[in-house]
Formats: C-alpha cells, sequence, structure tokens
C-alpha cells in the first residue's frame, strides 16, 4: 500500500530547563492546556509534559522533557528552529500588549504577505504567532477557558515549523517526493511546502550553511511529528520510507499514539503518529493534564519515579477547569 499525502504536524518535542517554569510560560502566558503530565518512558525520572488545545488534537500539541540543570541548546543546522502558531488577524494587538504586559521582547515581520510576532520560551526557544487573515484555522481548534485570553484572541494550533539545513534540495525532495508536500513559495531564502491538512500543513526549509550543526540543550526542538490515521498507513510509511532509503525505527507505543522515527536528509529527527488512539485514553477529557498519568509498565514504580521527580504544581493559576468563565 502507497501511503495518502501526510496531512501536517502531529506534535512537536523540545527540551526545557526549569518545569514549573515551562508550565507557567505555556499555560498562563500562552494560554494553552497541559492536557497530559507524564514522565519520559526512556528516562522515568524525568517529565513529558504535553500542551495543546482543550482537547489535546494533533496540529496542536507541543511537548516537553524538562531537566532543571540542563544547559542550553546552540541553535543551528539539521533542526527545527522556530515552532509557529496561528492566531487571528484581529488578535495581533492583543498579542503586542499581553508580550509586553510579560516583558516578553519581541519582533515584528511579514512573510508571505503574513504578519508575524516573533519571541522566545523562557528556555529560548523561537516562537512566531502569525496573524491569519482568513479565519480557516480558527474552527479546527477549540481553545482553553481562560480568565484573560478571550477566544477570539487564543492560539489556533500550529501554522509552521521553520527548518534549518545545510542545502535545502535532499530535504526538499523528501517533503515533494515522498510526504506528497508542494512548495508554496520561495522568500529571502525561504522555501515553504504545505501538505493537504488543516492544522500545522506548513513546513518552510531555510538553508543556512553558514552555520554549523545544531547542539541539542534547553530550548532546542528535539523532533517534529507528522499525522497518520491509524496502525496500517503507519506501517505503510515506514515500509515505503525503508525502500526510498531512510533509516526507519520499529512501531514505539508512546500510550497516546505510536510512533516510528527517522532522520530526514539534513539531520533533524521526524517522527510519524497515529492519530489514536490520543488523550482521553487514561483520563476523561474535562481532566486531561491535572494529575501524573503513567504507562502500565511503569505504574508499579510510581512511588519511586513521584519521589524523584522535581516538585511540580501543574494546575498552578486554578487549571482550565477552575478559570472556566469566558
Ligand atoms: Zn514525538
Amino acid at each position: 500500500m502507497t501511503p495518502p499525502p501526510i496531512q501536517g504536524l502531529h506534535h512537536i518535542t523540545a527540551f526545557a530547563g526549569d518545569p514549573q517554569r515551562n508550565v507557567d510560560f505555556y499555560t498562563q502566558v500562552l494560554g494553552q492546556r497541559l492536557v497530559k503530565l507524564t514522565v519520559n518512558f526512556d528516562d522515568p525520572g524525568t517529565y513529558h509534559l504535553y500542551y495543546g488545545d482543550y482537547a489535546g488534537q494533533p496540529g496542536t500539541i507541543l511537548t516537553f522533557f524538562p531537566w532543571p540543570m540542563a544547559r542550553r541548546g546552540v541553535r543551528g543546522t539539521g533542526e527545527i528552529s522556530a515552532v509557529a502558531y496561528s492566531i487571528p488577524h484581529s488578535a495581533l494587538n492583543f498579542w503586542r500588549e499581553r508580550l509586553t504586559a510579560h516583558q516578553i521582547p519581541f519582533g515584528e515581520e511579514t512573510r508571505f504577505g503574513q504578519p508575524l510576532l516573533t519571541f522566545s520560551d523562557p528556555d529560548g526557544m523561537m516562537l512566531e504567532l502569525v496573524g491569519q487573515e482568513a479565519d480557516v484555522d480558527t474552527a479546527a481548534t477549540t481553545p482553553p477557558p481562560t480568565n484573560d485570553i478571550p477566544t477570539a484572541y487564543a492560539l489556533r494550533g500550529f501554522h509552521s515549523v521553520t527548518l534549518w539545513v545545510r542545502t535545502a534540495e535532499p530535504t526538499a525532495a523528501l517533503l515533494t517526493n515522498s510526504f506528497g508536500y508542494q512548495l508554496l513559495g520561495e522568500e529571502n531564502g525561504r522555501r515553504r511546502y504545505t501538505g493537504t491538512g488543516n492544522l500545522g500543513q506548513l513546513v518552510d526549509v531555510v538553508a543556512r550553511p553558514e552555520l554549523g550543526r545544531g547542539s541539542m540543550g534547553a530550548g532546542s526542538i528535539h523532533h517534529i511529528a507528522f499525522r497518520t490515521a491509524d496502525d496500517t498507513e503507519q506501517l505503510a510509511w515506514q515500509t515505503t520510507l525503508t525502500q526510498q532509503g531512510y533509516g526507519v525505527t520499529s512501531v514505539r507505543d508512546r500510550q497516546y499514539f505510536n510512533s516510528i522515527y527517522f532522520r530526514e536528509p539534513s539531520g533533524a529527527l521526524f517522527e510519524i503518529a497515529t492519530d489514536p488512539p490520543g488523550f482521553t485514553a487514561d483520563e476523561p477529557l474535562e481532566n486531561l493534564g491535572q494529575e501524573l498519568k503513567l504507562p502500565y509498565w511503569l505504574e508499579p514504580n510510581r512511588a519511586h519515579i513521584m519521589q524523584i521527580l522535581p516538585p511540580l504544581d501543574a494546575q498552578r493559576g486554578g487549571g482550565a477547569e477552575a478559570q472556566r468563565g469566558n
């Protein structure tokens, strides 16, 4: 079976420093919902924090492995350098004022005709808010209720990622020949490719041969995951990419999705993740993110894991349910 074209981003995973600072920034400043509080399955002494829209749907999910003592990463080629969220065009001024109120310096640009605000999270990870003229994306997500971000101004899932590479052509070939993406345009050395989904369907590829390779640390994006509908389609991707010469892993059980991984030609780690079962696999929608969840194989070690995890108040500021009200 030839798999159908990739439908856009599923999730993005990055490294952070202090977990509390990370939770506070993404929930209280950006207004995302903590949709899963769990641990790194490969290193259960480290949290794995998932943020998204109210339901944590694919195309809105940003996840972090926070290490309190981590040194910062160094940006370079072979990595995703920035994550962009969509916002309604009418929300730009709200976010200018909000970032200013939180003392977060930001820049402004126009890219492919769209205005955007650029800034960094507390660990130096580059973020962008892109003002969209058409409200196509606003119907696709459900913003979490908060006290101080009106729904009309809330983040609306991923707009795009920016990938820095030494040379663009090999990565471009993967996107267009394998994933079924199309080149939308090129501007100032930035090539924009689009998939067919309605969230996070854009990948920007920028050749930065003057830079060295990136070095992972706090603020670095570890990998991006693309969506696939189910296990059958995922296995078709595994076969197809292997035949095309990519070193693809076996299927890994990530509890909320199944995953395969491979390196794209410039060295960045790509994942293909299944939409099911999703974050309601082990707790109801209204309770997402409120307590530490462990996969069945780590549950016997819960007491020990809770002892070694750093203290974290994941619902500081009241949490989504307490903040319901507008
Ligand atoms: Zn992943």
